[in-house]
Protein backbone atom coordinates (compact mmCIF):
# COMPACT_ATOMS: atom_id res chain seq x y z
CA UNK A 1 0.00 0.00 0.00
CA UNK A 2 1.66 3.55 -0.98
CA UNK A 3 1.71 6.06 1.56
CA UNK A 4 -1.29 8.60 0.95
CA UNK A 5 1.36 11.31 0.55
CA UNK A 6 3.32 9.33 -1.86
CA UNK A 7 1.56 10.30 -5.53
CA UNK A 8 1.93 8.39 -8.43
CA UNK A 9 2.80 9.67 -12.29
CA UNK A 10 1.89 7.92 -15.71
CA UNK A 11 4.00 8.63 -18.98
CA UNK A 12 2.76 7.81 -22.31
CA UNK A 13 3.77 8.47 -25.93
CA UNK A 14 1.87 9.74 -28.42
CA UNK A 15 -0.24 7.45 -30.32
CA UNK A 16 -0.60 7.36 -34.37
CA UNK A 17 -3.40 6.37 -35.23
CA UNK A 18 -7.54 6.51 -33.87
CA UNK A 19 -7.21 3.14 -33.12
CA UNK A 20 -4.20 3.74 -30.52
CA UNK A 21 -5.76 6.65 -29.41
CA UNK A 22 -8.49 5.06 -28.29
CA UNK A 23 -6.66 2.48 -26.56
CA UNK A 24 -4.62 5.10 -24.49
CA UNK A 25 -7.95 6.73 -23.43
CA UNK A 26 -8.69 3.27 -21.81
CA UNK A 27 -5.19 2.78 -20.56
CA UNK A 28 -5.40 6.20 -19.05
CA UNK A 29 -8.75 5.47 -17.54
CA UNK A 30 -7.55 2.14 -15.69
CA UNK A 31 -4.23 4.59 -13.96
CA UNK A 32 -6.65 7.42 -12.93
CA UNK A 33 -7.95 4.75 -10.36
CA UNK A 34 -4.38 5.40 -8.58
CA UNK A 35 -5.50 8.90 -8.58
CA UNK A 36 -2.29 10.39 -10.33
CA UNK A 37 -0.32 13.60 -9.87
CA UNK A 38 -0.23 13.99 -13.46
CA UNK A 39 0.05 12.16 -16.69
CA UNK A 40 2.73 13.22 -18.96
CA UNK A 41 3.18 12.31 -22.78
CA UNK A 42 6.43 12.39 -24.21
CA UNK A 43 7.72 14.40 -27.58
CA UNK A 44 9.66 13.48 -30.36
CA UNK A 45 12.95 16.16 -30.83
CA UNK A 46 12.55 18.12 -33.82
CA UNK A 47 9.34 18.24 -33.78
CA UNK A 48 8.78 14.67 -35.07
CA UNK A 49 5.46 13.80 -33.08
CA UNK A 50 4.23 17.34 -32.14
CA UNK A 51 0.61 16.99 -32.96
CA UNK A 52 0.53 13.47 -31.70
CA UNK A 53 1.78 14.97 -28.06
CA UNK A 54 -0.57 17.92 -28.57
CA UNK A 55 -3.75 15.78 -28.92
CA UNK A 56 -2.32 13.54 -26.24
CA UNK A 57 -2.41 16.98 -23.69
CA UNK A 58 -5.52 17.55 -24.73
CA UNK A 59 -7.37 14.42 -24.38
CA UNK A 60 -5.56 14.49 -20.46
CA UNK A 61 -6.87 17.66 -20.03
CA UNK A 62 -10.26 16.97 -20.93
CA UNK A 63 -10.17 13.53 -18.60
CA UNK A 64 -10.16 16.26 -15.94
CA UNK A 65 -6.13 15.35 -14.85
CA UNK A 66 -3.11 17.30 -14.67
CA UNK A 67 -1.16 17.37 -18.05
CA UNK A 68 2.48 17.33 -18.59
CA UNK A 69 4.14 18.00 -21.86
CA UNK A 70 7.58 16.53 -22.27
CA UNK A 71 9.34 19.71 -24.02
CA UNK A 72 12.34 18.32 -25.96
CA UNK A 73 14.17 22.00 -26.91
CA UNK A 74 17.06 20.72 -28.64
CA UNK A 75 17.75 22.77 -32.40
CA UNK A 76 14.07 25.21 -31.00
CA UNK A 77 14.87 28.54 -31.57
CA UNK A 78 13.11 30.55 -28.18
CA UNK A 79 10.61 31.77 -30.51
CA UNK A 80 9.22 28.65 -31.03
CA UNK A 81 9.80 27.10 -27.93
CA UNK A 82 7.86 30.18 -26.26
CA UNK A 83 5.12 30.04 -28.85
CA UNK A 84 4.34 25.89 -27.98
CA UNK A 85 4.43 27.22 -24.08
CA UNK A 86 2.08 30.01 -24.59
CA UNK A 87 -0.04 27.40 -26.09
CA UNK A 88 0.20 24.87 -23.38
CA UNK A 89 -0.59 28.09 -21.15
CA UNK A 90 -3.44 28.88 -23.16
CA UNK A 91 -4.43 25.29 -22.98
CA UNK A 92 -4.43 25.12 -19.42
CA UNK A 93 -1.28 23.27 -18.88
CA UNK A 94 0.54 23.95 -15.62
CA UNK A 95 3.22 21.36 -15.37
CA UNK A 96 6.49 21.07 -17.89
CA UNK A 97 8.96 18.06 -18.52
CA UNK A 98 11.76 20.47 -19.94
CA UNK A 99 14.39 18.45 -22.12
CA UNK A 100 16.99 18.72 -24.36
CA UNK A 101 16.03 15.45 -26.37
CA UNK A 102 17.85 13.55 -28.87
CA UNK A 103 17.40 14.38 -32.29
CA UNK A 104 16.34 11.24 -34.64
CA UNK A 105 18.66 10.59 -37.24
CA UNK A 106 17.92 12.48 -40.25
CA UNK A 107 16.39 15.56 -38.68
CA UNK A 108 17.72 18.34 -39.49
CA UNK A 109 18.73 21.00 -36.36
CA UNK A 110 18.67 24.60 -36.57
CA UNK A 111 21.93 26.22 -35.60
CA UNK A 112 20.62 29.10 -33.65
CA UNK A 113 18.77 26.84 -31.41
CA UNK A 114 19.15 25.41 -27.39
CA UNK A 115 21.65 23.03 -26.66
CA UNK A 116 21.29 21.67 -23.28
CA UNK A 117 18.41 21.66 -21.04
CA UNK A 118 19.69 23.97 -18.56
CA UNK A 119 19.04 26.51 -20.77
CA UNK A 120 15.42 25.61 -21.50
CA UNK A 121 14.91 25.83 -17.60
CA UNK A 122 16.01 29.37 -18.21
CA UNK A 123 13.97 30.39 -20.68
CA UNK A 124 10.90 29.43 -18.72
CA UNK A 125 11.69 30.92 -15.30
CA UNK A 126 12.66 34.19 -17.25
CA UNK A 127 9.40 34.07 -19.23
CA UNK A 128 6.80 33.10 -17.33
CA UNK A 129 7.94 32.61 -13.77
CA UNK A 130 6.43 30.40 -11.44
CA UNK A 131 3.51 29.75 -13.56
CA UNK A 132 5.09 26.53 -15.03
CA UNK A 133 6.03 23.88 -12.77
CA UNK A 134 9.16 22.47 -14.12
CA UNK A 135 10.44 18.81 -14.41
CA UNK A 136 14.08 18.01 -15.71
CA UNK A 137 15.78 14.34 -16.03
CA UNK A 138 17.66 12.89 -14.13
CA UNK A 139 20.03 9.89 -14.75
CA UNK A 140 21.27 8.12 -11.61
CA UNK A 141 23.82 5.67 -13.66
CA UNK A 142 24.91 8.57 -15.15
CA UNK A 143 24.13 10.41 -19.18
CA UNK A 144 25.59 8.13 -21.87
CA UNK A 145 27.27 11.22 -23.54
CA UNK A 146 28.64 12.87 -20.46
CA UNK A 147 32.45 13.03 -20.16
CA UNK A 148 32.02 11.66 -16.73
CA UNK A 149 29.82 10.84 -13.96
CA UNK A 150 31.21 14.19 -11.94
CA UNK A 151 30.30 16.16 -15.27
CA UNK A 152 27.07 14.58 -15.49
CA UNK A 153 25.91 15.54 -11.83
CA UNK A 154 27.36 18.78 -12.33
CA UNK A 155 25.27 19.39 -15.08
CA UNK A 156 22.15 18.19 -13.62
CA UNK A 157 23.09 20.21 -10.64
CA UNK A 158 23.05 23.67 -13.23
CA UNK A 159 19.77 22.09 -14.43
CA UNK A 160 18.52 22.35 -10.88
CA UNK A 161 19.94 25.33 -10.25
CA UNK A 162 18.52 27.26 -13.57
CA UNK A 163 14.81 26.68 -11.51
CA UNK A 164 13.71 23.17 -11.62
CA UNK A 165 11.30 21.92 -9.47
CA UNK A 166 11.30 18.24 -9.50
CA UNK A 167 13.29 15.73 -11.45
CA UNK A 168 12.13 12.57 -12.67
CA UNK A 169 15.13 9.36 -13.20
CA UNK A 170 15.86 7.89 -16.30
CA UNK A 171 15.10 4.40 -15.39
CA UNK A 172 17.14 1.76 -13.18
CA UNK A 173 17.35 -1.18 -11.61
CA UNK A 174 19.64 -0.78 -8.78
CA UNK A 175 18.23 1.82 -6.65
CA UNK A 176 21.60 2.10 -4.42
CA UNK A 177 22.71 4.11 -7.51
CA UNK A 178 19.66 6.05 -7.19
CA UNK A 179 20.09 6.71 -3.28
CA UNK A 180 23.52 7.76 -3.82
CA UNK A 181 22.75 10.39 -6.75
CA UNK A 182 20.21 11.79 -4.56
CA UNK A 183 23.08 12.03 -1.76
CA UNK A 184 24.88 13.67 -4.61
CA UNK A 185 22.98 16.05 -5.89
CA UNK A 186 22.05 17.07 -1.77
CA UNK A 187 25.62 17.50 -1.55
CA UNK A 188 25.95 20.14 -3.60
CA UNK A 189 23.56 22.35 -2.41
CA UNK A 190 20.20 20.91 -4.24
CA UNK A 191 17.45 19.70 -2.80
CA UNK A 192 14.43 19.17 -5.04
CA UNK A 193 12.19 16.25 -5.42
CA UNK A 194 14.01 13.39 -7.59
CA UNK A 195 10.90 10.80 -8.27
CA UNK A 196 12.86 7.44 -9.83
CA UNK A 197 11.18 6.44 -13.45
CA UNK A 198 10.10 3.09 -12.78
CA UNK A 199 10.14 1.01 -16.49
CA UNK A 200 8.05 -2.38 -15.72
CA UNK A 201 9.66 -5.39 -18.49
CA UNK A 202 7.38 -7.06 -20.30
CA UNK A 203 10.21 -8.29 -22.79
CA UNK A 204 13.63 -8.71 -22.48
CA UNK A 205 15.33 -7.80 -25.73
CA UNK A 206 13.57 -4.73 -26.13
CA UNK A 207 14.58 -3.38 -22.98
CA UNK A 208 18.18 -4.98 -23.53
CA UNK A 209 18.24 -2.98 -26.72
CA UNK A 210 16.87 0.44 -25.31
CA UNK A 211 18.49 0.14 -22.33
CA UNK A 212 22.39 -0.33 -24.34
CA UNK A 213 21.18 3.22 -25.69
CA UNK A 214 19.86 5.09 -23.11
CA UNK A 215 22.69 4.24 -20.54
CA UNK A 216 20.41 2.30 -18.07
CA UNK A 217 22.20 -0.74 -16.82
CA UNK A 218 20.39 -4.14 -16.41
CA UNK A 219 22.19 -5.99 -13.61
CA UNK A 220 24.35 -8.70 -14.81
CA UNK A 221 22.16 -11.84 -12.60
CA UNK A 222 18.92 -10.40 -14.24
CA UNK A 223 20.16 -10.01 -17.28
CA UNK A 224 21.18 -13.73 -17.33
CA UNK A 225 17.98 -14.92 -15.32
CA UNK A 226 15.52 -13.42 -17.72
CA UNK A 227 18.05 -14.53 -20.64
CA UNK A 228 17.36 -17.84 -19.68
CA UNK A 229 14.16 -18.00 -19.29
CA UNK A 230 14.12 -16.91 -23.74
CA UNK A 231 10.65 -17.07 -25.29
CA UNK A 232 8.81 -18.04 -21.71
CA UNK A 233 7.22 -14.25 -21.57
CA UNK A 234 5.24 -15.92 -18.41
CA UNK A 235 7.98 -16.43 -16.43
CA UNK A 236 10.04 -13.20 -17.74
CA UNK A 237 6.81 -11.05 -16.55
CA UNK A 238 6.88 -12.72 -13.57
CA UNK A 239 10.29 -12.48 -12.70
CA UNK A 240 10.62 -8.93 -13.60
CA UNK A 241 7.26 -8.06 -11.70
CA UNK A 242 8.47 -9.79 -8.44
CA UNK A 243 12.23 -7.30 -8.53
CA UNK A 244 10.45 -4.04 -10.14
CA UNK A 245 7.93 -4.39 -7.19
CA UNK A 246 10.64 -4.68 -4.82
CA UNK A 247 12.27 -2.52 -5.78
CA UNK A 248 9.59 0.16 -5.59
CA UNK A 249 8.67 -0.68 -2.53
CA UNK A 250 12.25 -0.30 -1.44
CA UNK A 251 12.34 3.05 -2.86
CA UNK A 252 9.34 4.69 -1.05
CA UNK A 253 10.04 2.95 2.28
CA UNK A 254 13.54 4.24 1.92
CA UNK A 255 12.87 8.45 1.32
CA UNK A 256 11.92 8.69 -2.36
CA UNK A 257 9.18 10.77 -2.55
CA UNK A 258 6.49 9.50 -5.52
CA UNK A 259 7.20 7.36 -8.39
CA UNK A 260 7.11 7.87 -12.41
CA UNK A 261 6.07 4.52 -14.35
CA UNK A 262 7.21 4.81 -18.03
CA UNK A 263 3.68 2.97 -18.78
CA UNK A 264 4.52 2.33 -22.67
CA UNK A 265 0.99 2.73 -23.07
CA UNK A 266 -0.06 -0.59 -21.62
CA UNK A 267 -2.00 -0.46 -17.96
CA UNK A 268 -1.31 -3.94 -17.16
CA UNK A 269 2.43 -4.67 -15.68
CA UNK A 270 2.19 -1.29 -14.05
P1 LIG B 1 20.73 17.73 -20.65
O1 LIG B 1 20.41 17.93 -19.22
O2 LIG B 1 20.91 18.95 -21.49
O3 LIG B 1 22.06 16.83 -20.71
C1 LIG B 1 22.48 16.23 -21.93
C2 LIG B 1 23.97 15.91 -21.88
O4 LIG B 1 24.73 17.12 -21.95
C3 LIG B 1 24.45 15.24 -20.60
O5 LIG B 1 25.51 14.37 -20.94
C4 LIG B 1 24.95 16.38 -19.72
O6 LIG B 1 25.98 15.95 -18.81
C5 LIG B 1 25.49 17.35 -20.77
N1 LIG B 1 25.22 18.75 -20.42
C6 LIG B 1 24.10 19.26 -19.85
N2 LIG B 1 24.18 20.60 -19.74
C7 LIG B 1 25.37 20.96 -20.27
C8 LIG B 1 26.01 22.21 -20.47
N3 LIG B 1 25.41 23.37 -20.12
N4 LIG B 1 27.25 22.21 -21.06
C9 LIG B 1 27.84 21.05 -21.44
N5 LIG B 1 27.28 19.83 -21.27
C10 LIG B 1 26.04 19.78 -20.71
N6 LIG B 1 13.73 12.52 -25.16
C11 LIG B 1 12.91 13.00 -26.12
O7 LIG B 1 13.37 13.26 -27.25
N7 LIG B 1 11.57 13.19 -25.88
C12 LIG B 1 11.02 12.96 -24.65
O8 LIG B 1 9.82 13.15 -24.48
C13 LIG B 1 11.86 12.48 -23.61
N8 LIG B 1 11.38 12.26 -22.36
C14 LIG B 1 12.25 11.90 -21.35
C15 LIG B 1 11.76 11.78 -20.04
C16 LIG B 1 12.61 11.44 -19.00
C17 LIG B 1 12.05 11.34 -17.60
C18 LIG B 1 13.98 11.16 -19.26
C19 LIG B 1 14.90 10.73 -18.15
C20 LIG B 1 14.47 11.27 -20.55
C21 LIG B 1 13.62 11.65 -21.61
N9 LIG B 1 14.09 11.82 -22.91
C22 LIG B 1 13.25 12.27 -23.91
C23 LIG B 1 15.49 11.51 -23.25
C24 LIG B 1 16.38 12.75 -23.15
O9 LIG B 1 15.94 13.76 -24.02
C25 LIG B 1 17.79 12.30 -23.52
O10 LIG B 1 18.33 11.48 -22.51
C26 LIG B 1 18.74 13.44 -23.90
O11 LIG B 1 19.93 12.84 -24.44
C27 LIG B 1 19.19 14.30 -22.73
O12 LIG B 1 18.20 15.13 -22.31
P2 LIG B 1 18.38 15.99 -20.97
O13 LIG B 1 17.22 16.88 -20.87
O14 LIG B 1 18.71 15.13 -19.83
O15 LIG B 1 19.69 16.84 -21.40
Amino acid sequence: MIAPQKKLSFEFFPTRTPEGRAKQIITRKQLSQYNPEFFSCTSGAGGSTKEGTMQAITDILNEGIAAAPHLPCIGETPEEIKELLNTYKDMGVRHIVALRGDIPSGVGVGMSGLRYANELVELIKNEYGDYFHIEVAAYPEYHPQSRSAEDDLNNFVRKAKAGADSAITQYFYNPDAYFRFVDDVQGRGVDIPIIPGIMPIASFSKLARFSDTCGAEIPRWLRLKLQSYADDTASIKALALDVVTEMCERLLREGAPSLHFYTLNQAGLV
